[in-house]
């Protein structure tokens, strides 16, 4: 039995006493070797010449597809059909010989997708949290998750988050006995997503305010819904945050806008995904995202702009050209001028996952961003989202503020329905519905935009980009 079950069985008062002690031990020793090596060789490598990032790069390529070939049952298929060995692959476009790996063929062939030389005893299973379809299911090394980490950090430090600083977290999965949690092993106070009354947002800012941490880490749909409530009831924001760093998901610039505002800091915002293979995040200067080479490969499909990932860190299931159904906005440049960083690609934001977008019957896919404007100054309407029921059919659910009356409400509603219409054309239909409150997703996390429509609609329509 390891330690971490053994601390797990302990009765609750001794758990947290060891967490507390746990957490104040300096970040040297409380984090592992892995984590500090990969973090101090990201604070150096970052501003290495792209001649250096690219042999880099290759160097973990070749390793990786080495691995592969010898190990993982499904490569070797595929080298081998191609009449192909790794030592072929020496560039960007040799890589490109071998095919996209996509989620469905990854749950067809997931056994064959698995290393043969790992110990099971050293792999952590986890999953993606699709909303829609069935998760993907697969494993990662342990240290990958020390590894990651050190990943985000680095991205972090240039907002001046230092590992081991303390946080207040706006995610996580919502349990309704427990709406606010301190872990004193990772100083993080964590409150619920869930920002239902007045009486909660003043609690949330109050205990905010006696931690005194320095920065507010979340999902973005929960730190925008938590400004505009704090706006709504006139409350005043008693802690200064150095920034508030977005948990990965796609970002709406009307997010940004509401938390710069409300918390008068800077937001900054990262971009990644479960099965590690792009990690991008803004810069000192510059909202876009810049992709880390350490990291792994990032190609962009030269026609969807879907972004397309080669990681470098699991090598327990290898993802190599993994299509990650994410799509990139223009413009994508092979650096960003103001930092002068090397790091490659830079594009200016993720336009939501392929689950995002509305698809028309006649196969147009409408990006959110463009769905969001005539959401932007409803009155009597706290929380909105939008279900897409068939392809003719679009929902939009709203959670009214209490005490408003309802023929102002009615008639804003019938006005944004006719704005989205607008925006959707006359072949959708598009109806509004009351609720008293949207469903998180089990992680936790807010979903503006669910589509019911299948996979095949989305990813056909996807070609009318
Ligand atoms: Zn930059």
């Amino acid at each position: 039995m390891n330690l971490r079950k053994v601390i797990g069985k302990l009765p609750y008062p001794v758990k947290q006493g060891i967490k507390y002690a746990y957490g104040a031990l300096p970040p040297q020793i409380r984090y592992g070797k892995v984590f500090w090596e990969t973090y101090n060789f990201l604070q150096k490598s970052q501003w290495w010449s792209k001649e250096k990032l690219e042999e880099y790069q290759m160097q973990q390529l070749s390793k990786l597809l080495s691995h592969a070939y010898k190990n993982v049952p499904y490569y070797r298929r595929i080298f081998d059909e191609r009449g192909l060995k790794p030592e072929h692959i020496q560039d960007l476009d040799d890589l490109r010989k071998l095919p996209y790996l996509d989620k469905n063929s990854f749950k067809r062939y997931s056994k064959d997708l698995l290393a043969r030389n790992t110990n099971p005893k050293d792999l952590h299973r986890t999953h993606t949290s699709g909303t829609t379809g069935k998760p993907l299911q697969f494993y990662q090394h342990r240290s990958e998750i020390e590894r990651e980490w050190a990943f985000v950090c680095h991205q972090w430090s240039r907002v001046g988050y230092r590992p081991g600083d303390a946080r207040v977290e706006l995610r996580g999965a919502v349990d309704r006995r427990k709406f606010i949690y301190y872990n004193p092993g990772t100083k993080v106070l964590r409150l619920a997503p869930i920002i239902d009354t007045k009486e909660r947002v003043r609690s949330y800012l109050e205990h905010m305010e006696r931690f005194g941490a320095k920065f507010l880490h979340g999902y973005p749909g929960a730190i925008a819904a938590f400004a505009f409530a704090i706006r709504y009831y006139g409350l005043a924001v008693p802690v200064r945050f150095r920034a508030v760093l977005f948990a990965s998901e796609a970002v709406y610039d009307w997010e940004r806008e509401i938390v710069r505002e409300v918390f008068e800091c800077r937001e900054f915002a990262f971009y990644g995904q479960t099965e590690h293979v792009v990690i991008a995040a803004e810069c000192e200067y510059s909202s876009c995202y810049h992709c880390i080479p350490q990291y792994g490969i990032t190609e962009i499909d030269p026609d969807t702009y879907e972004i397309i990932g080669t990681g470098f860190l699991n090598y327990a299931n290898p993802f190599i050209r993994y299509r990650t159904t994410d799509i990139a906005s223009m413009p994508i440049s092979s650096r960003c001028e103001k930092c002068g960083r090397n790091y490659f690609p830079v594009f200016a934001k993720v336009e939501g996952r392929l689950e995002d977008f509305i698809i028309t019957p006649e196969g147009t896919l409408i990006a959110p961003a463009i769905i969001t404007h005539p959401f932007k100054d409803l009155k009597t309407v706290k929380d909105t989202q939008i279900v897409q029921k068939d392809l003719d059919l679009v929902v939009v659910r709203a959670v009214p503020w209490a005490g408003k009356d309802s023929q102002a409400l009615q008639a804003e509603l019938r006005q944004l329905c006719q704005d989205l219409q607008i925006i959707l054309g006359k072949s959708v239909q598009v109806k509004w519905e009351i609720v008293e409150e949207i469903e998180r997703t089990t992680s936790g996390k807010f979903k503006w935009i669910v589509s019911e429509v299948s996979r095949d609609s989305l990813e056909k329509g996807i070609k009318e980009i």
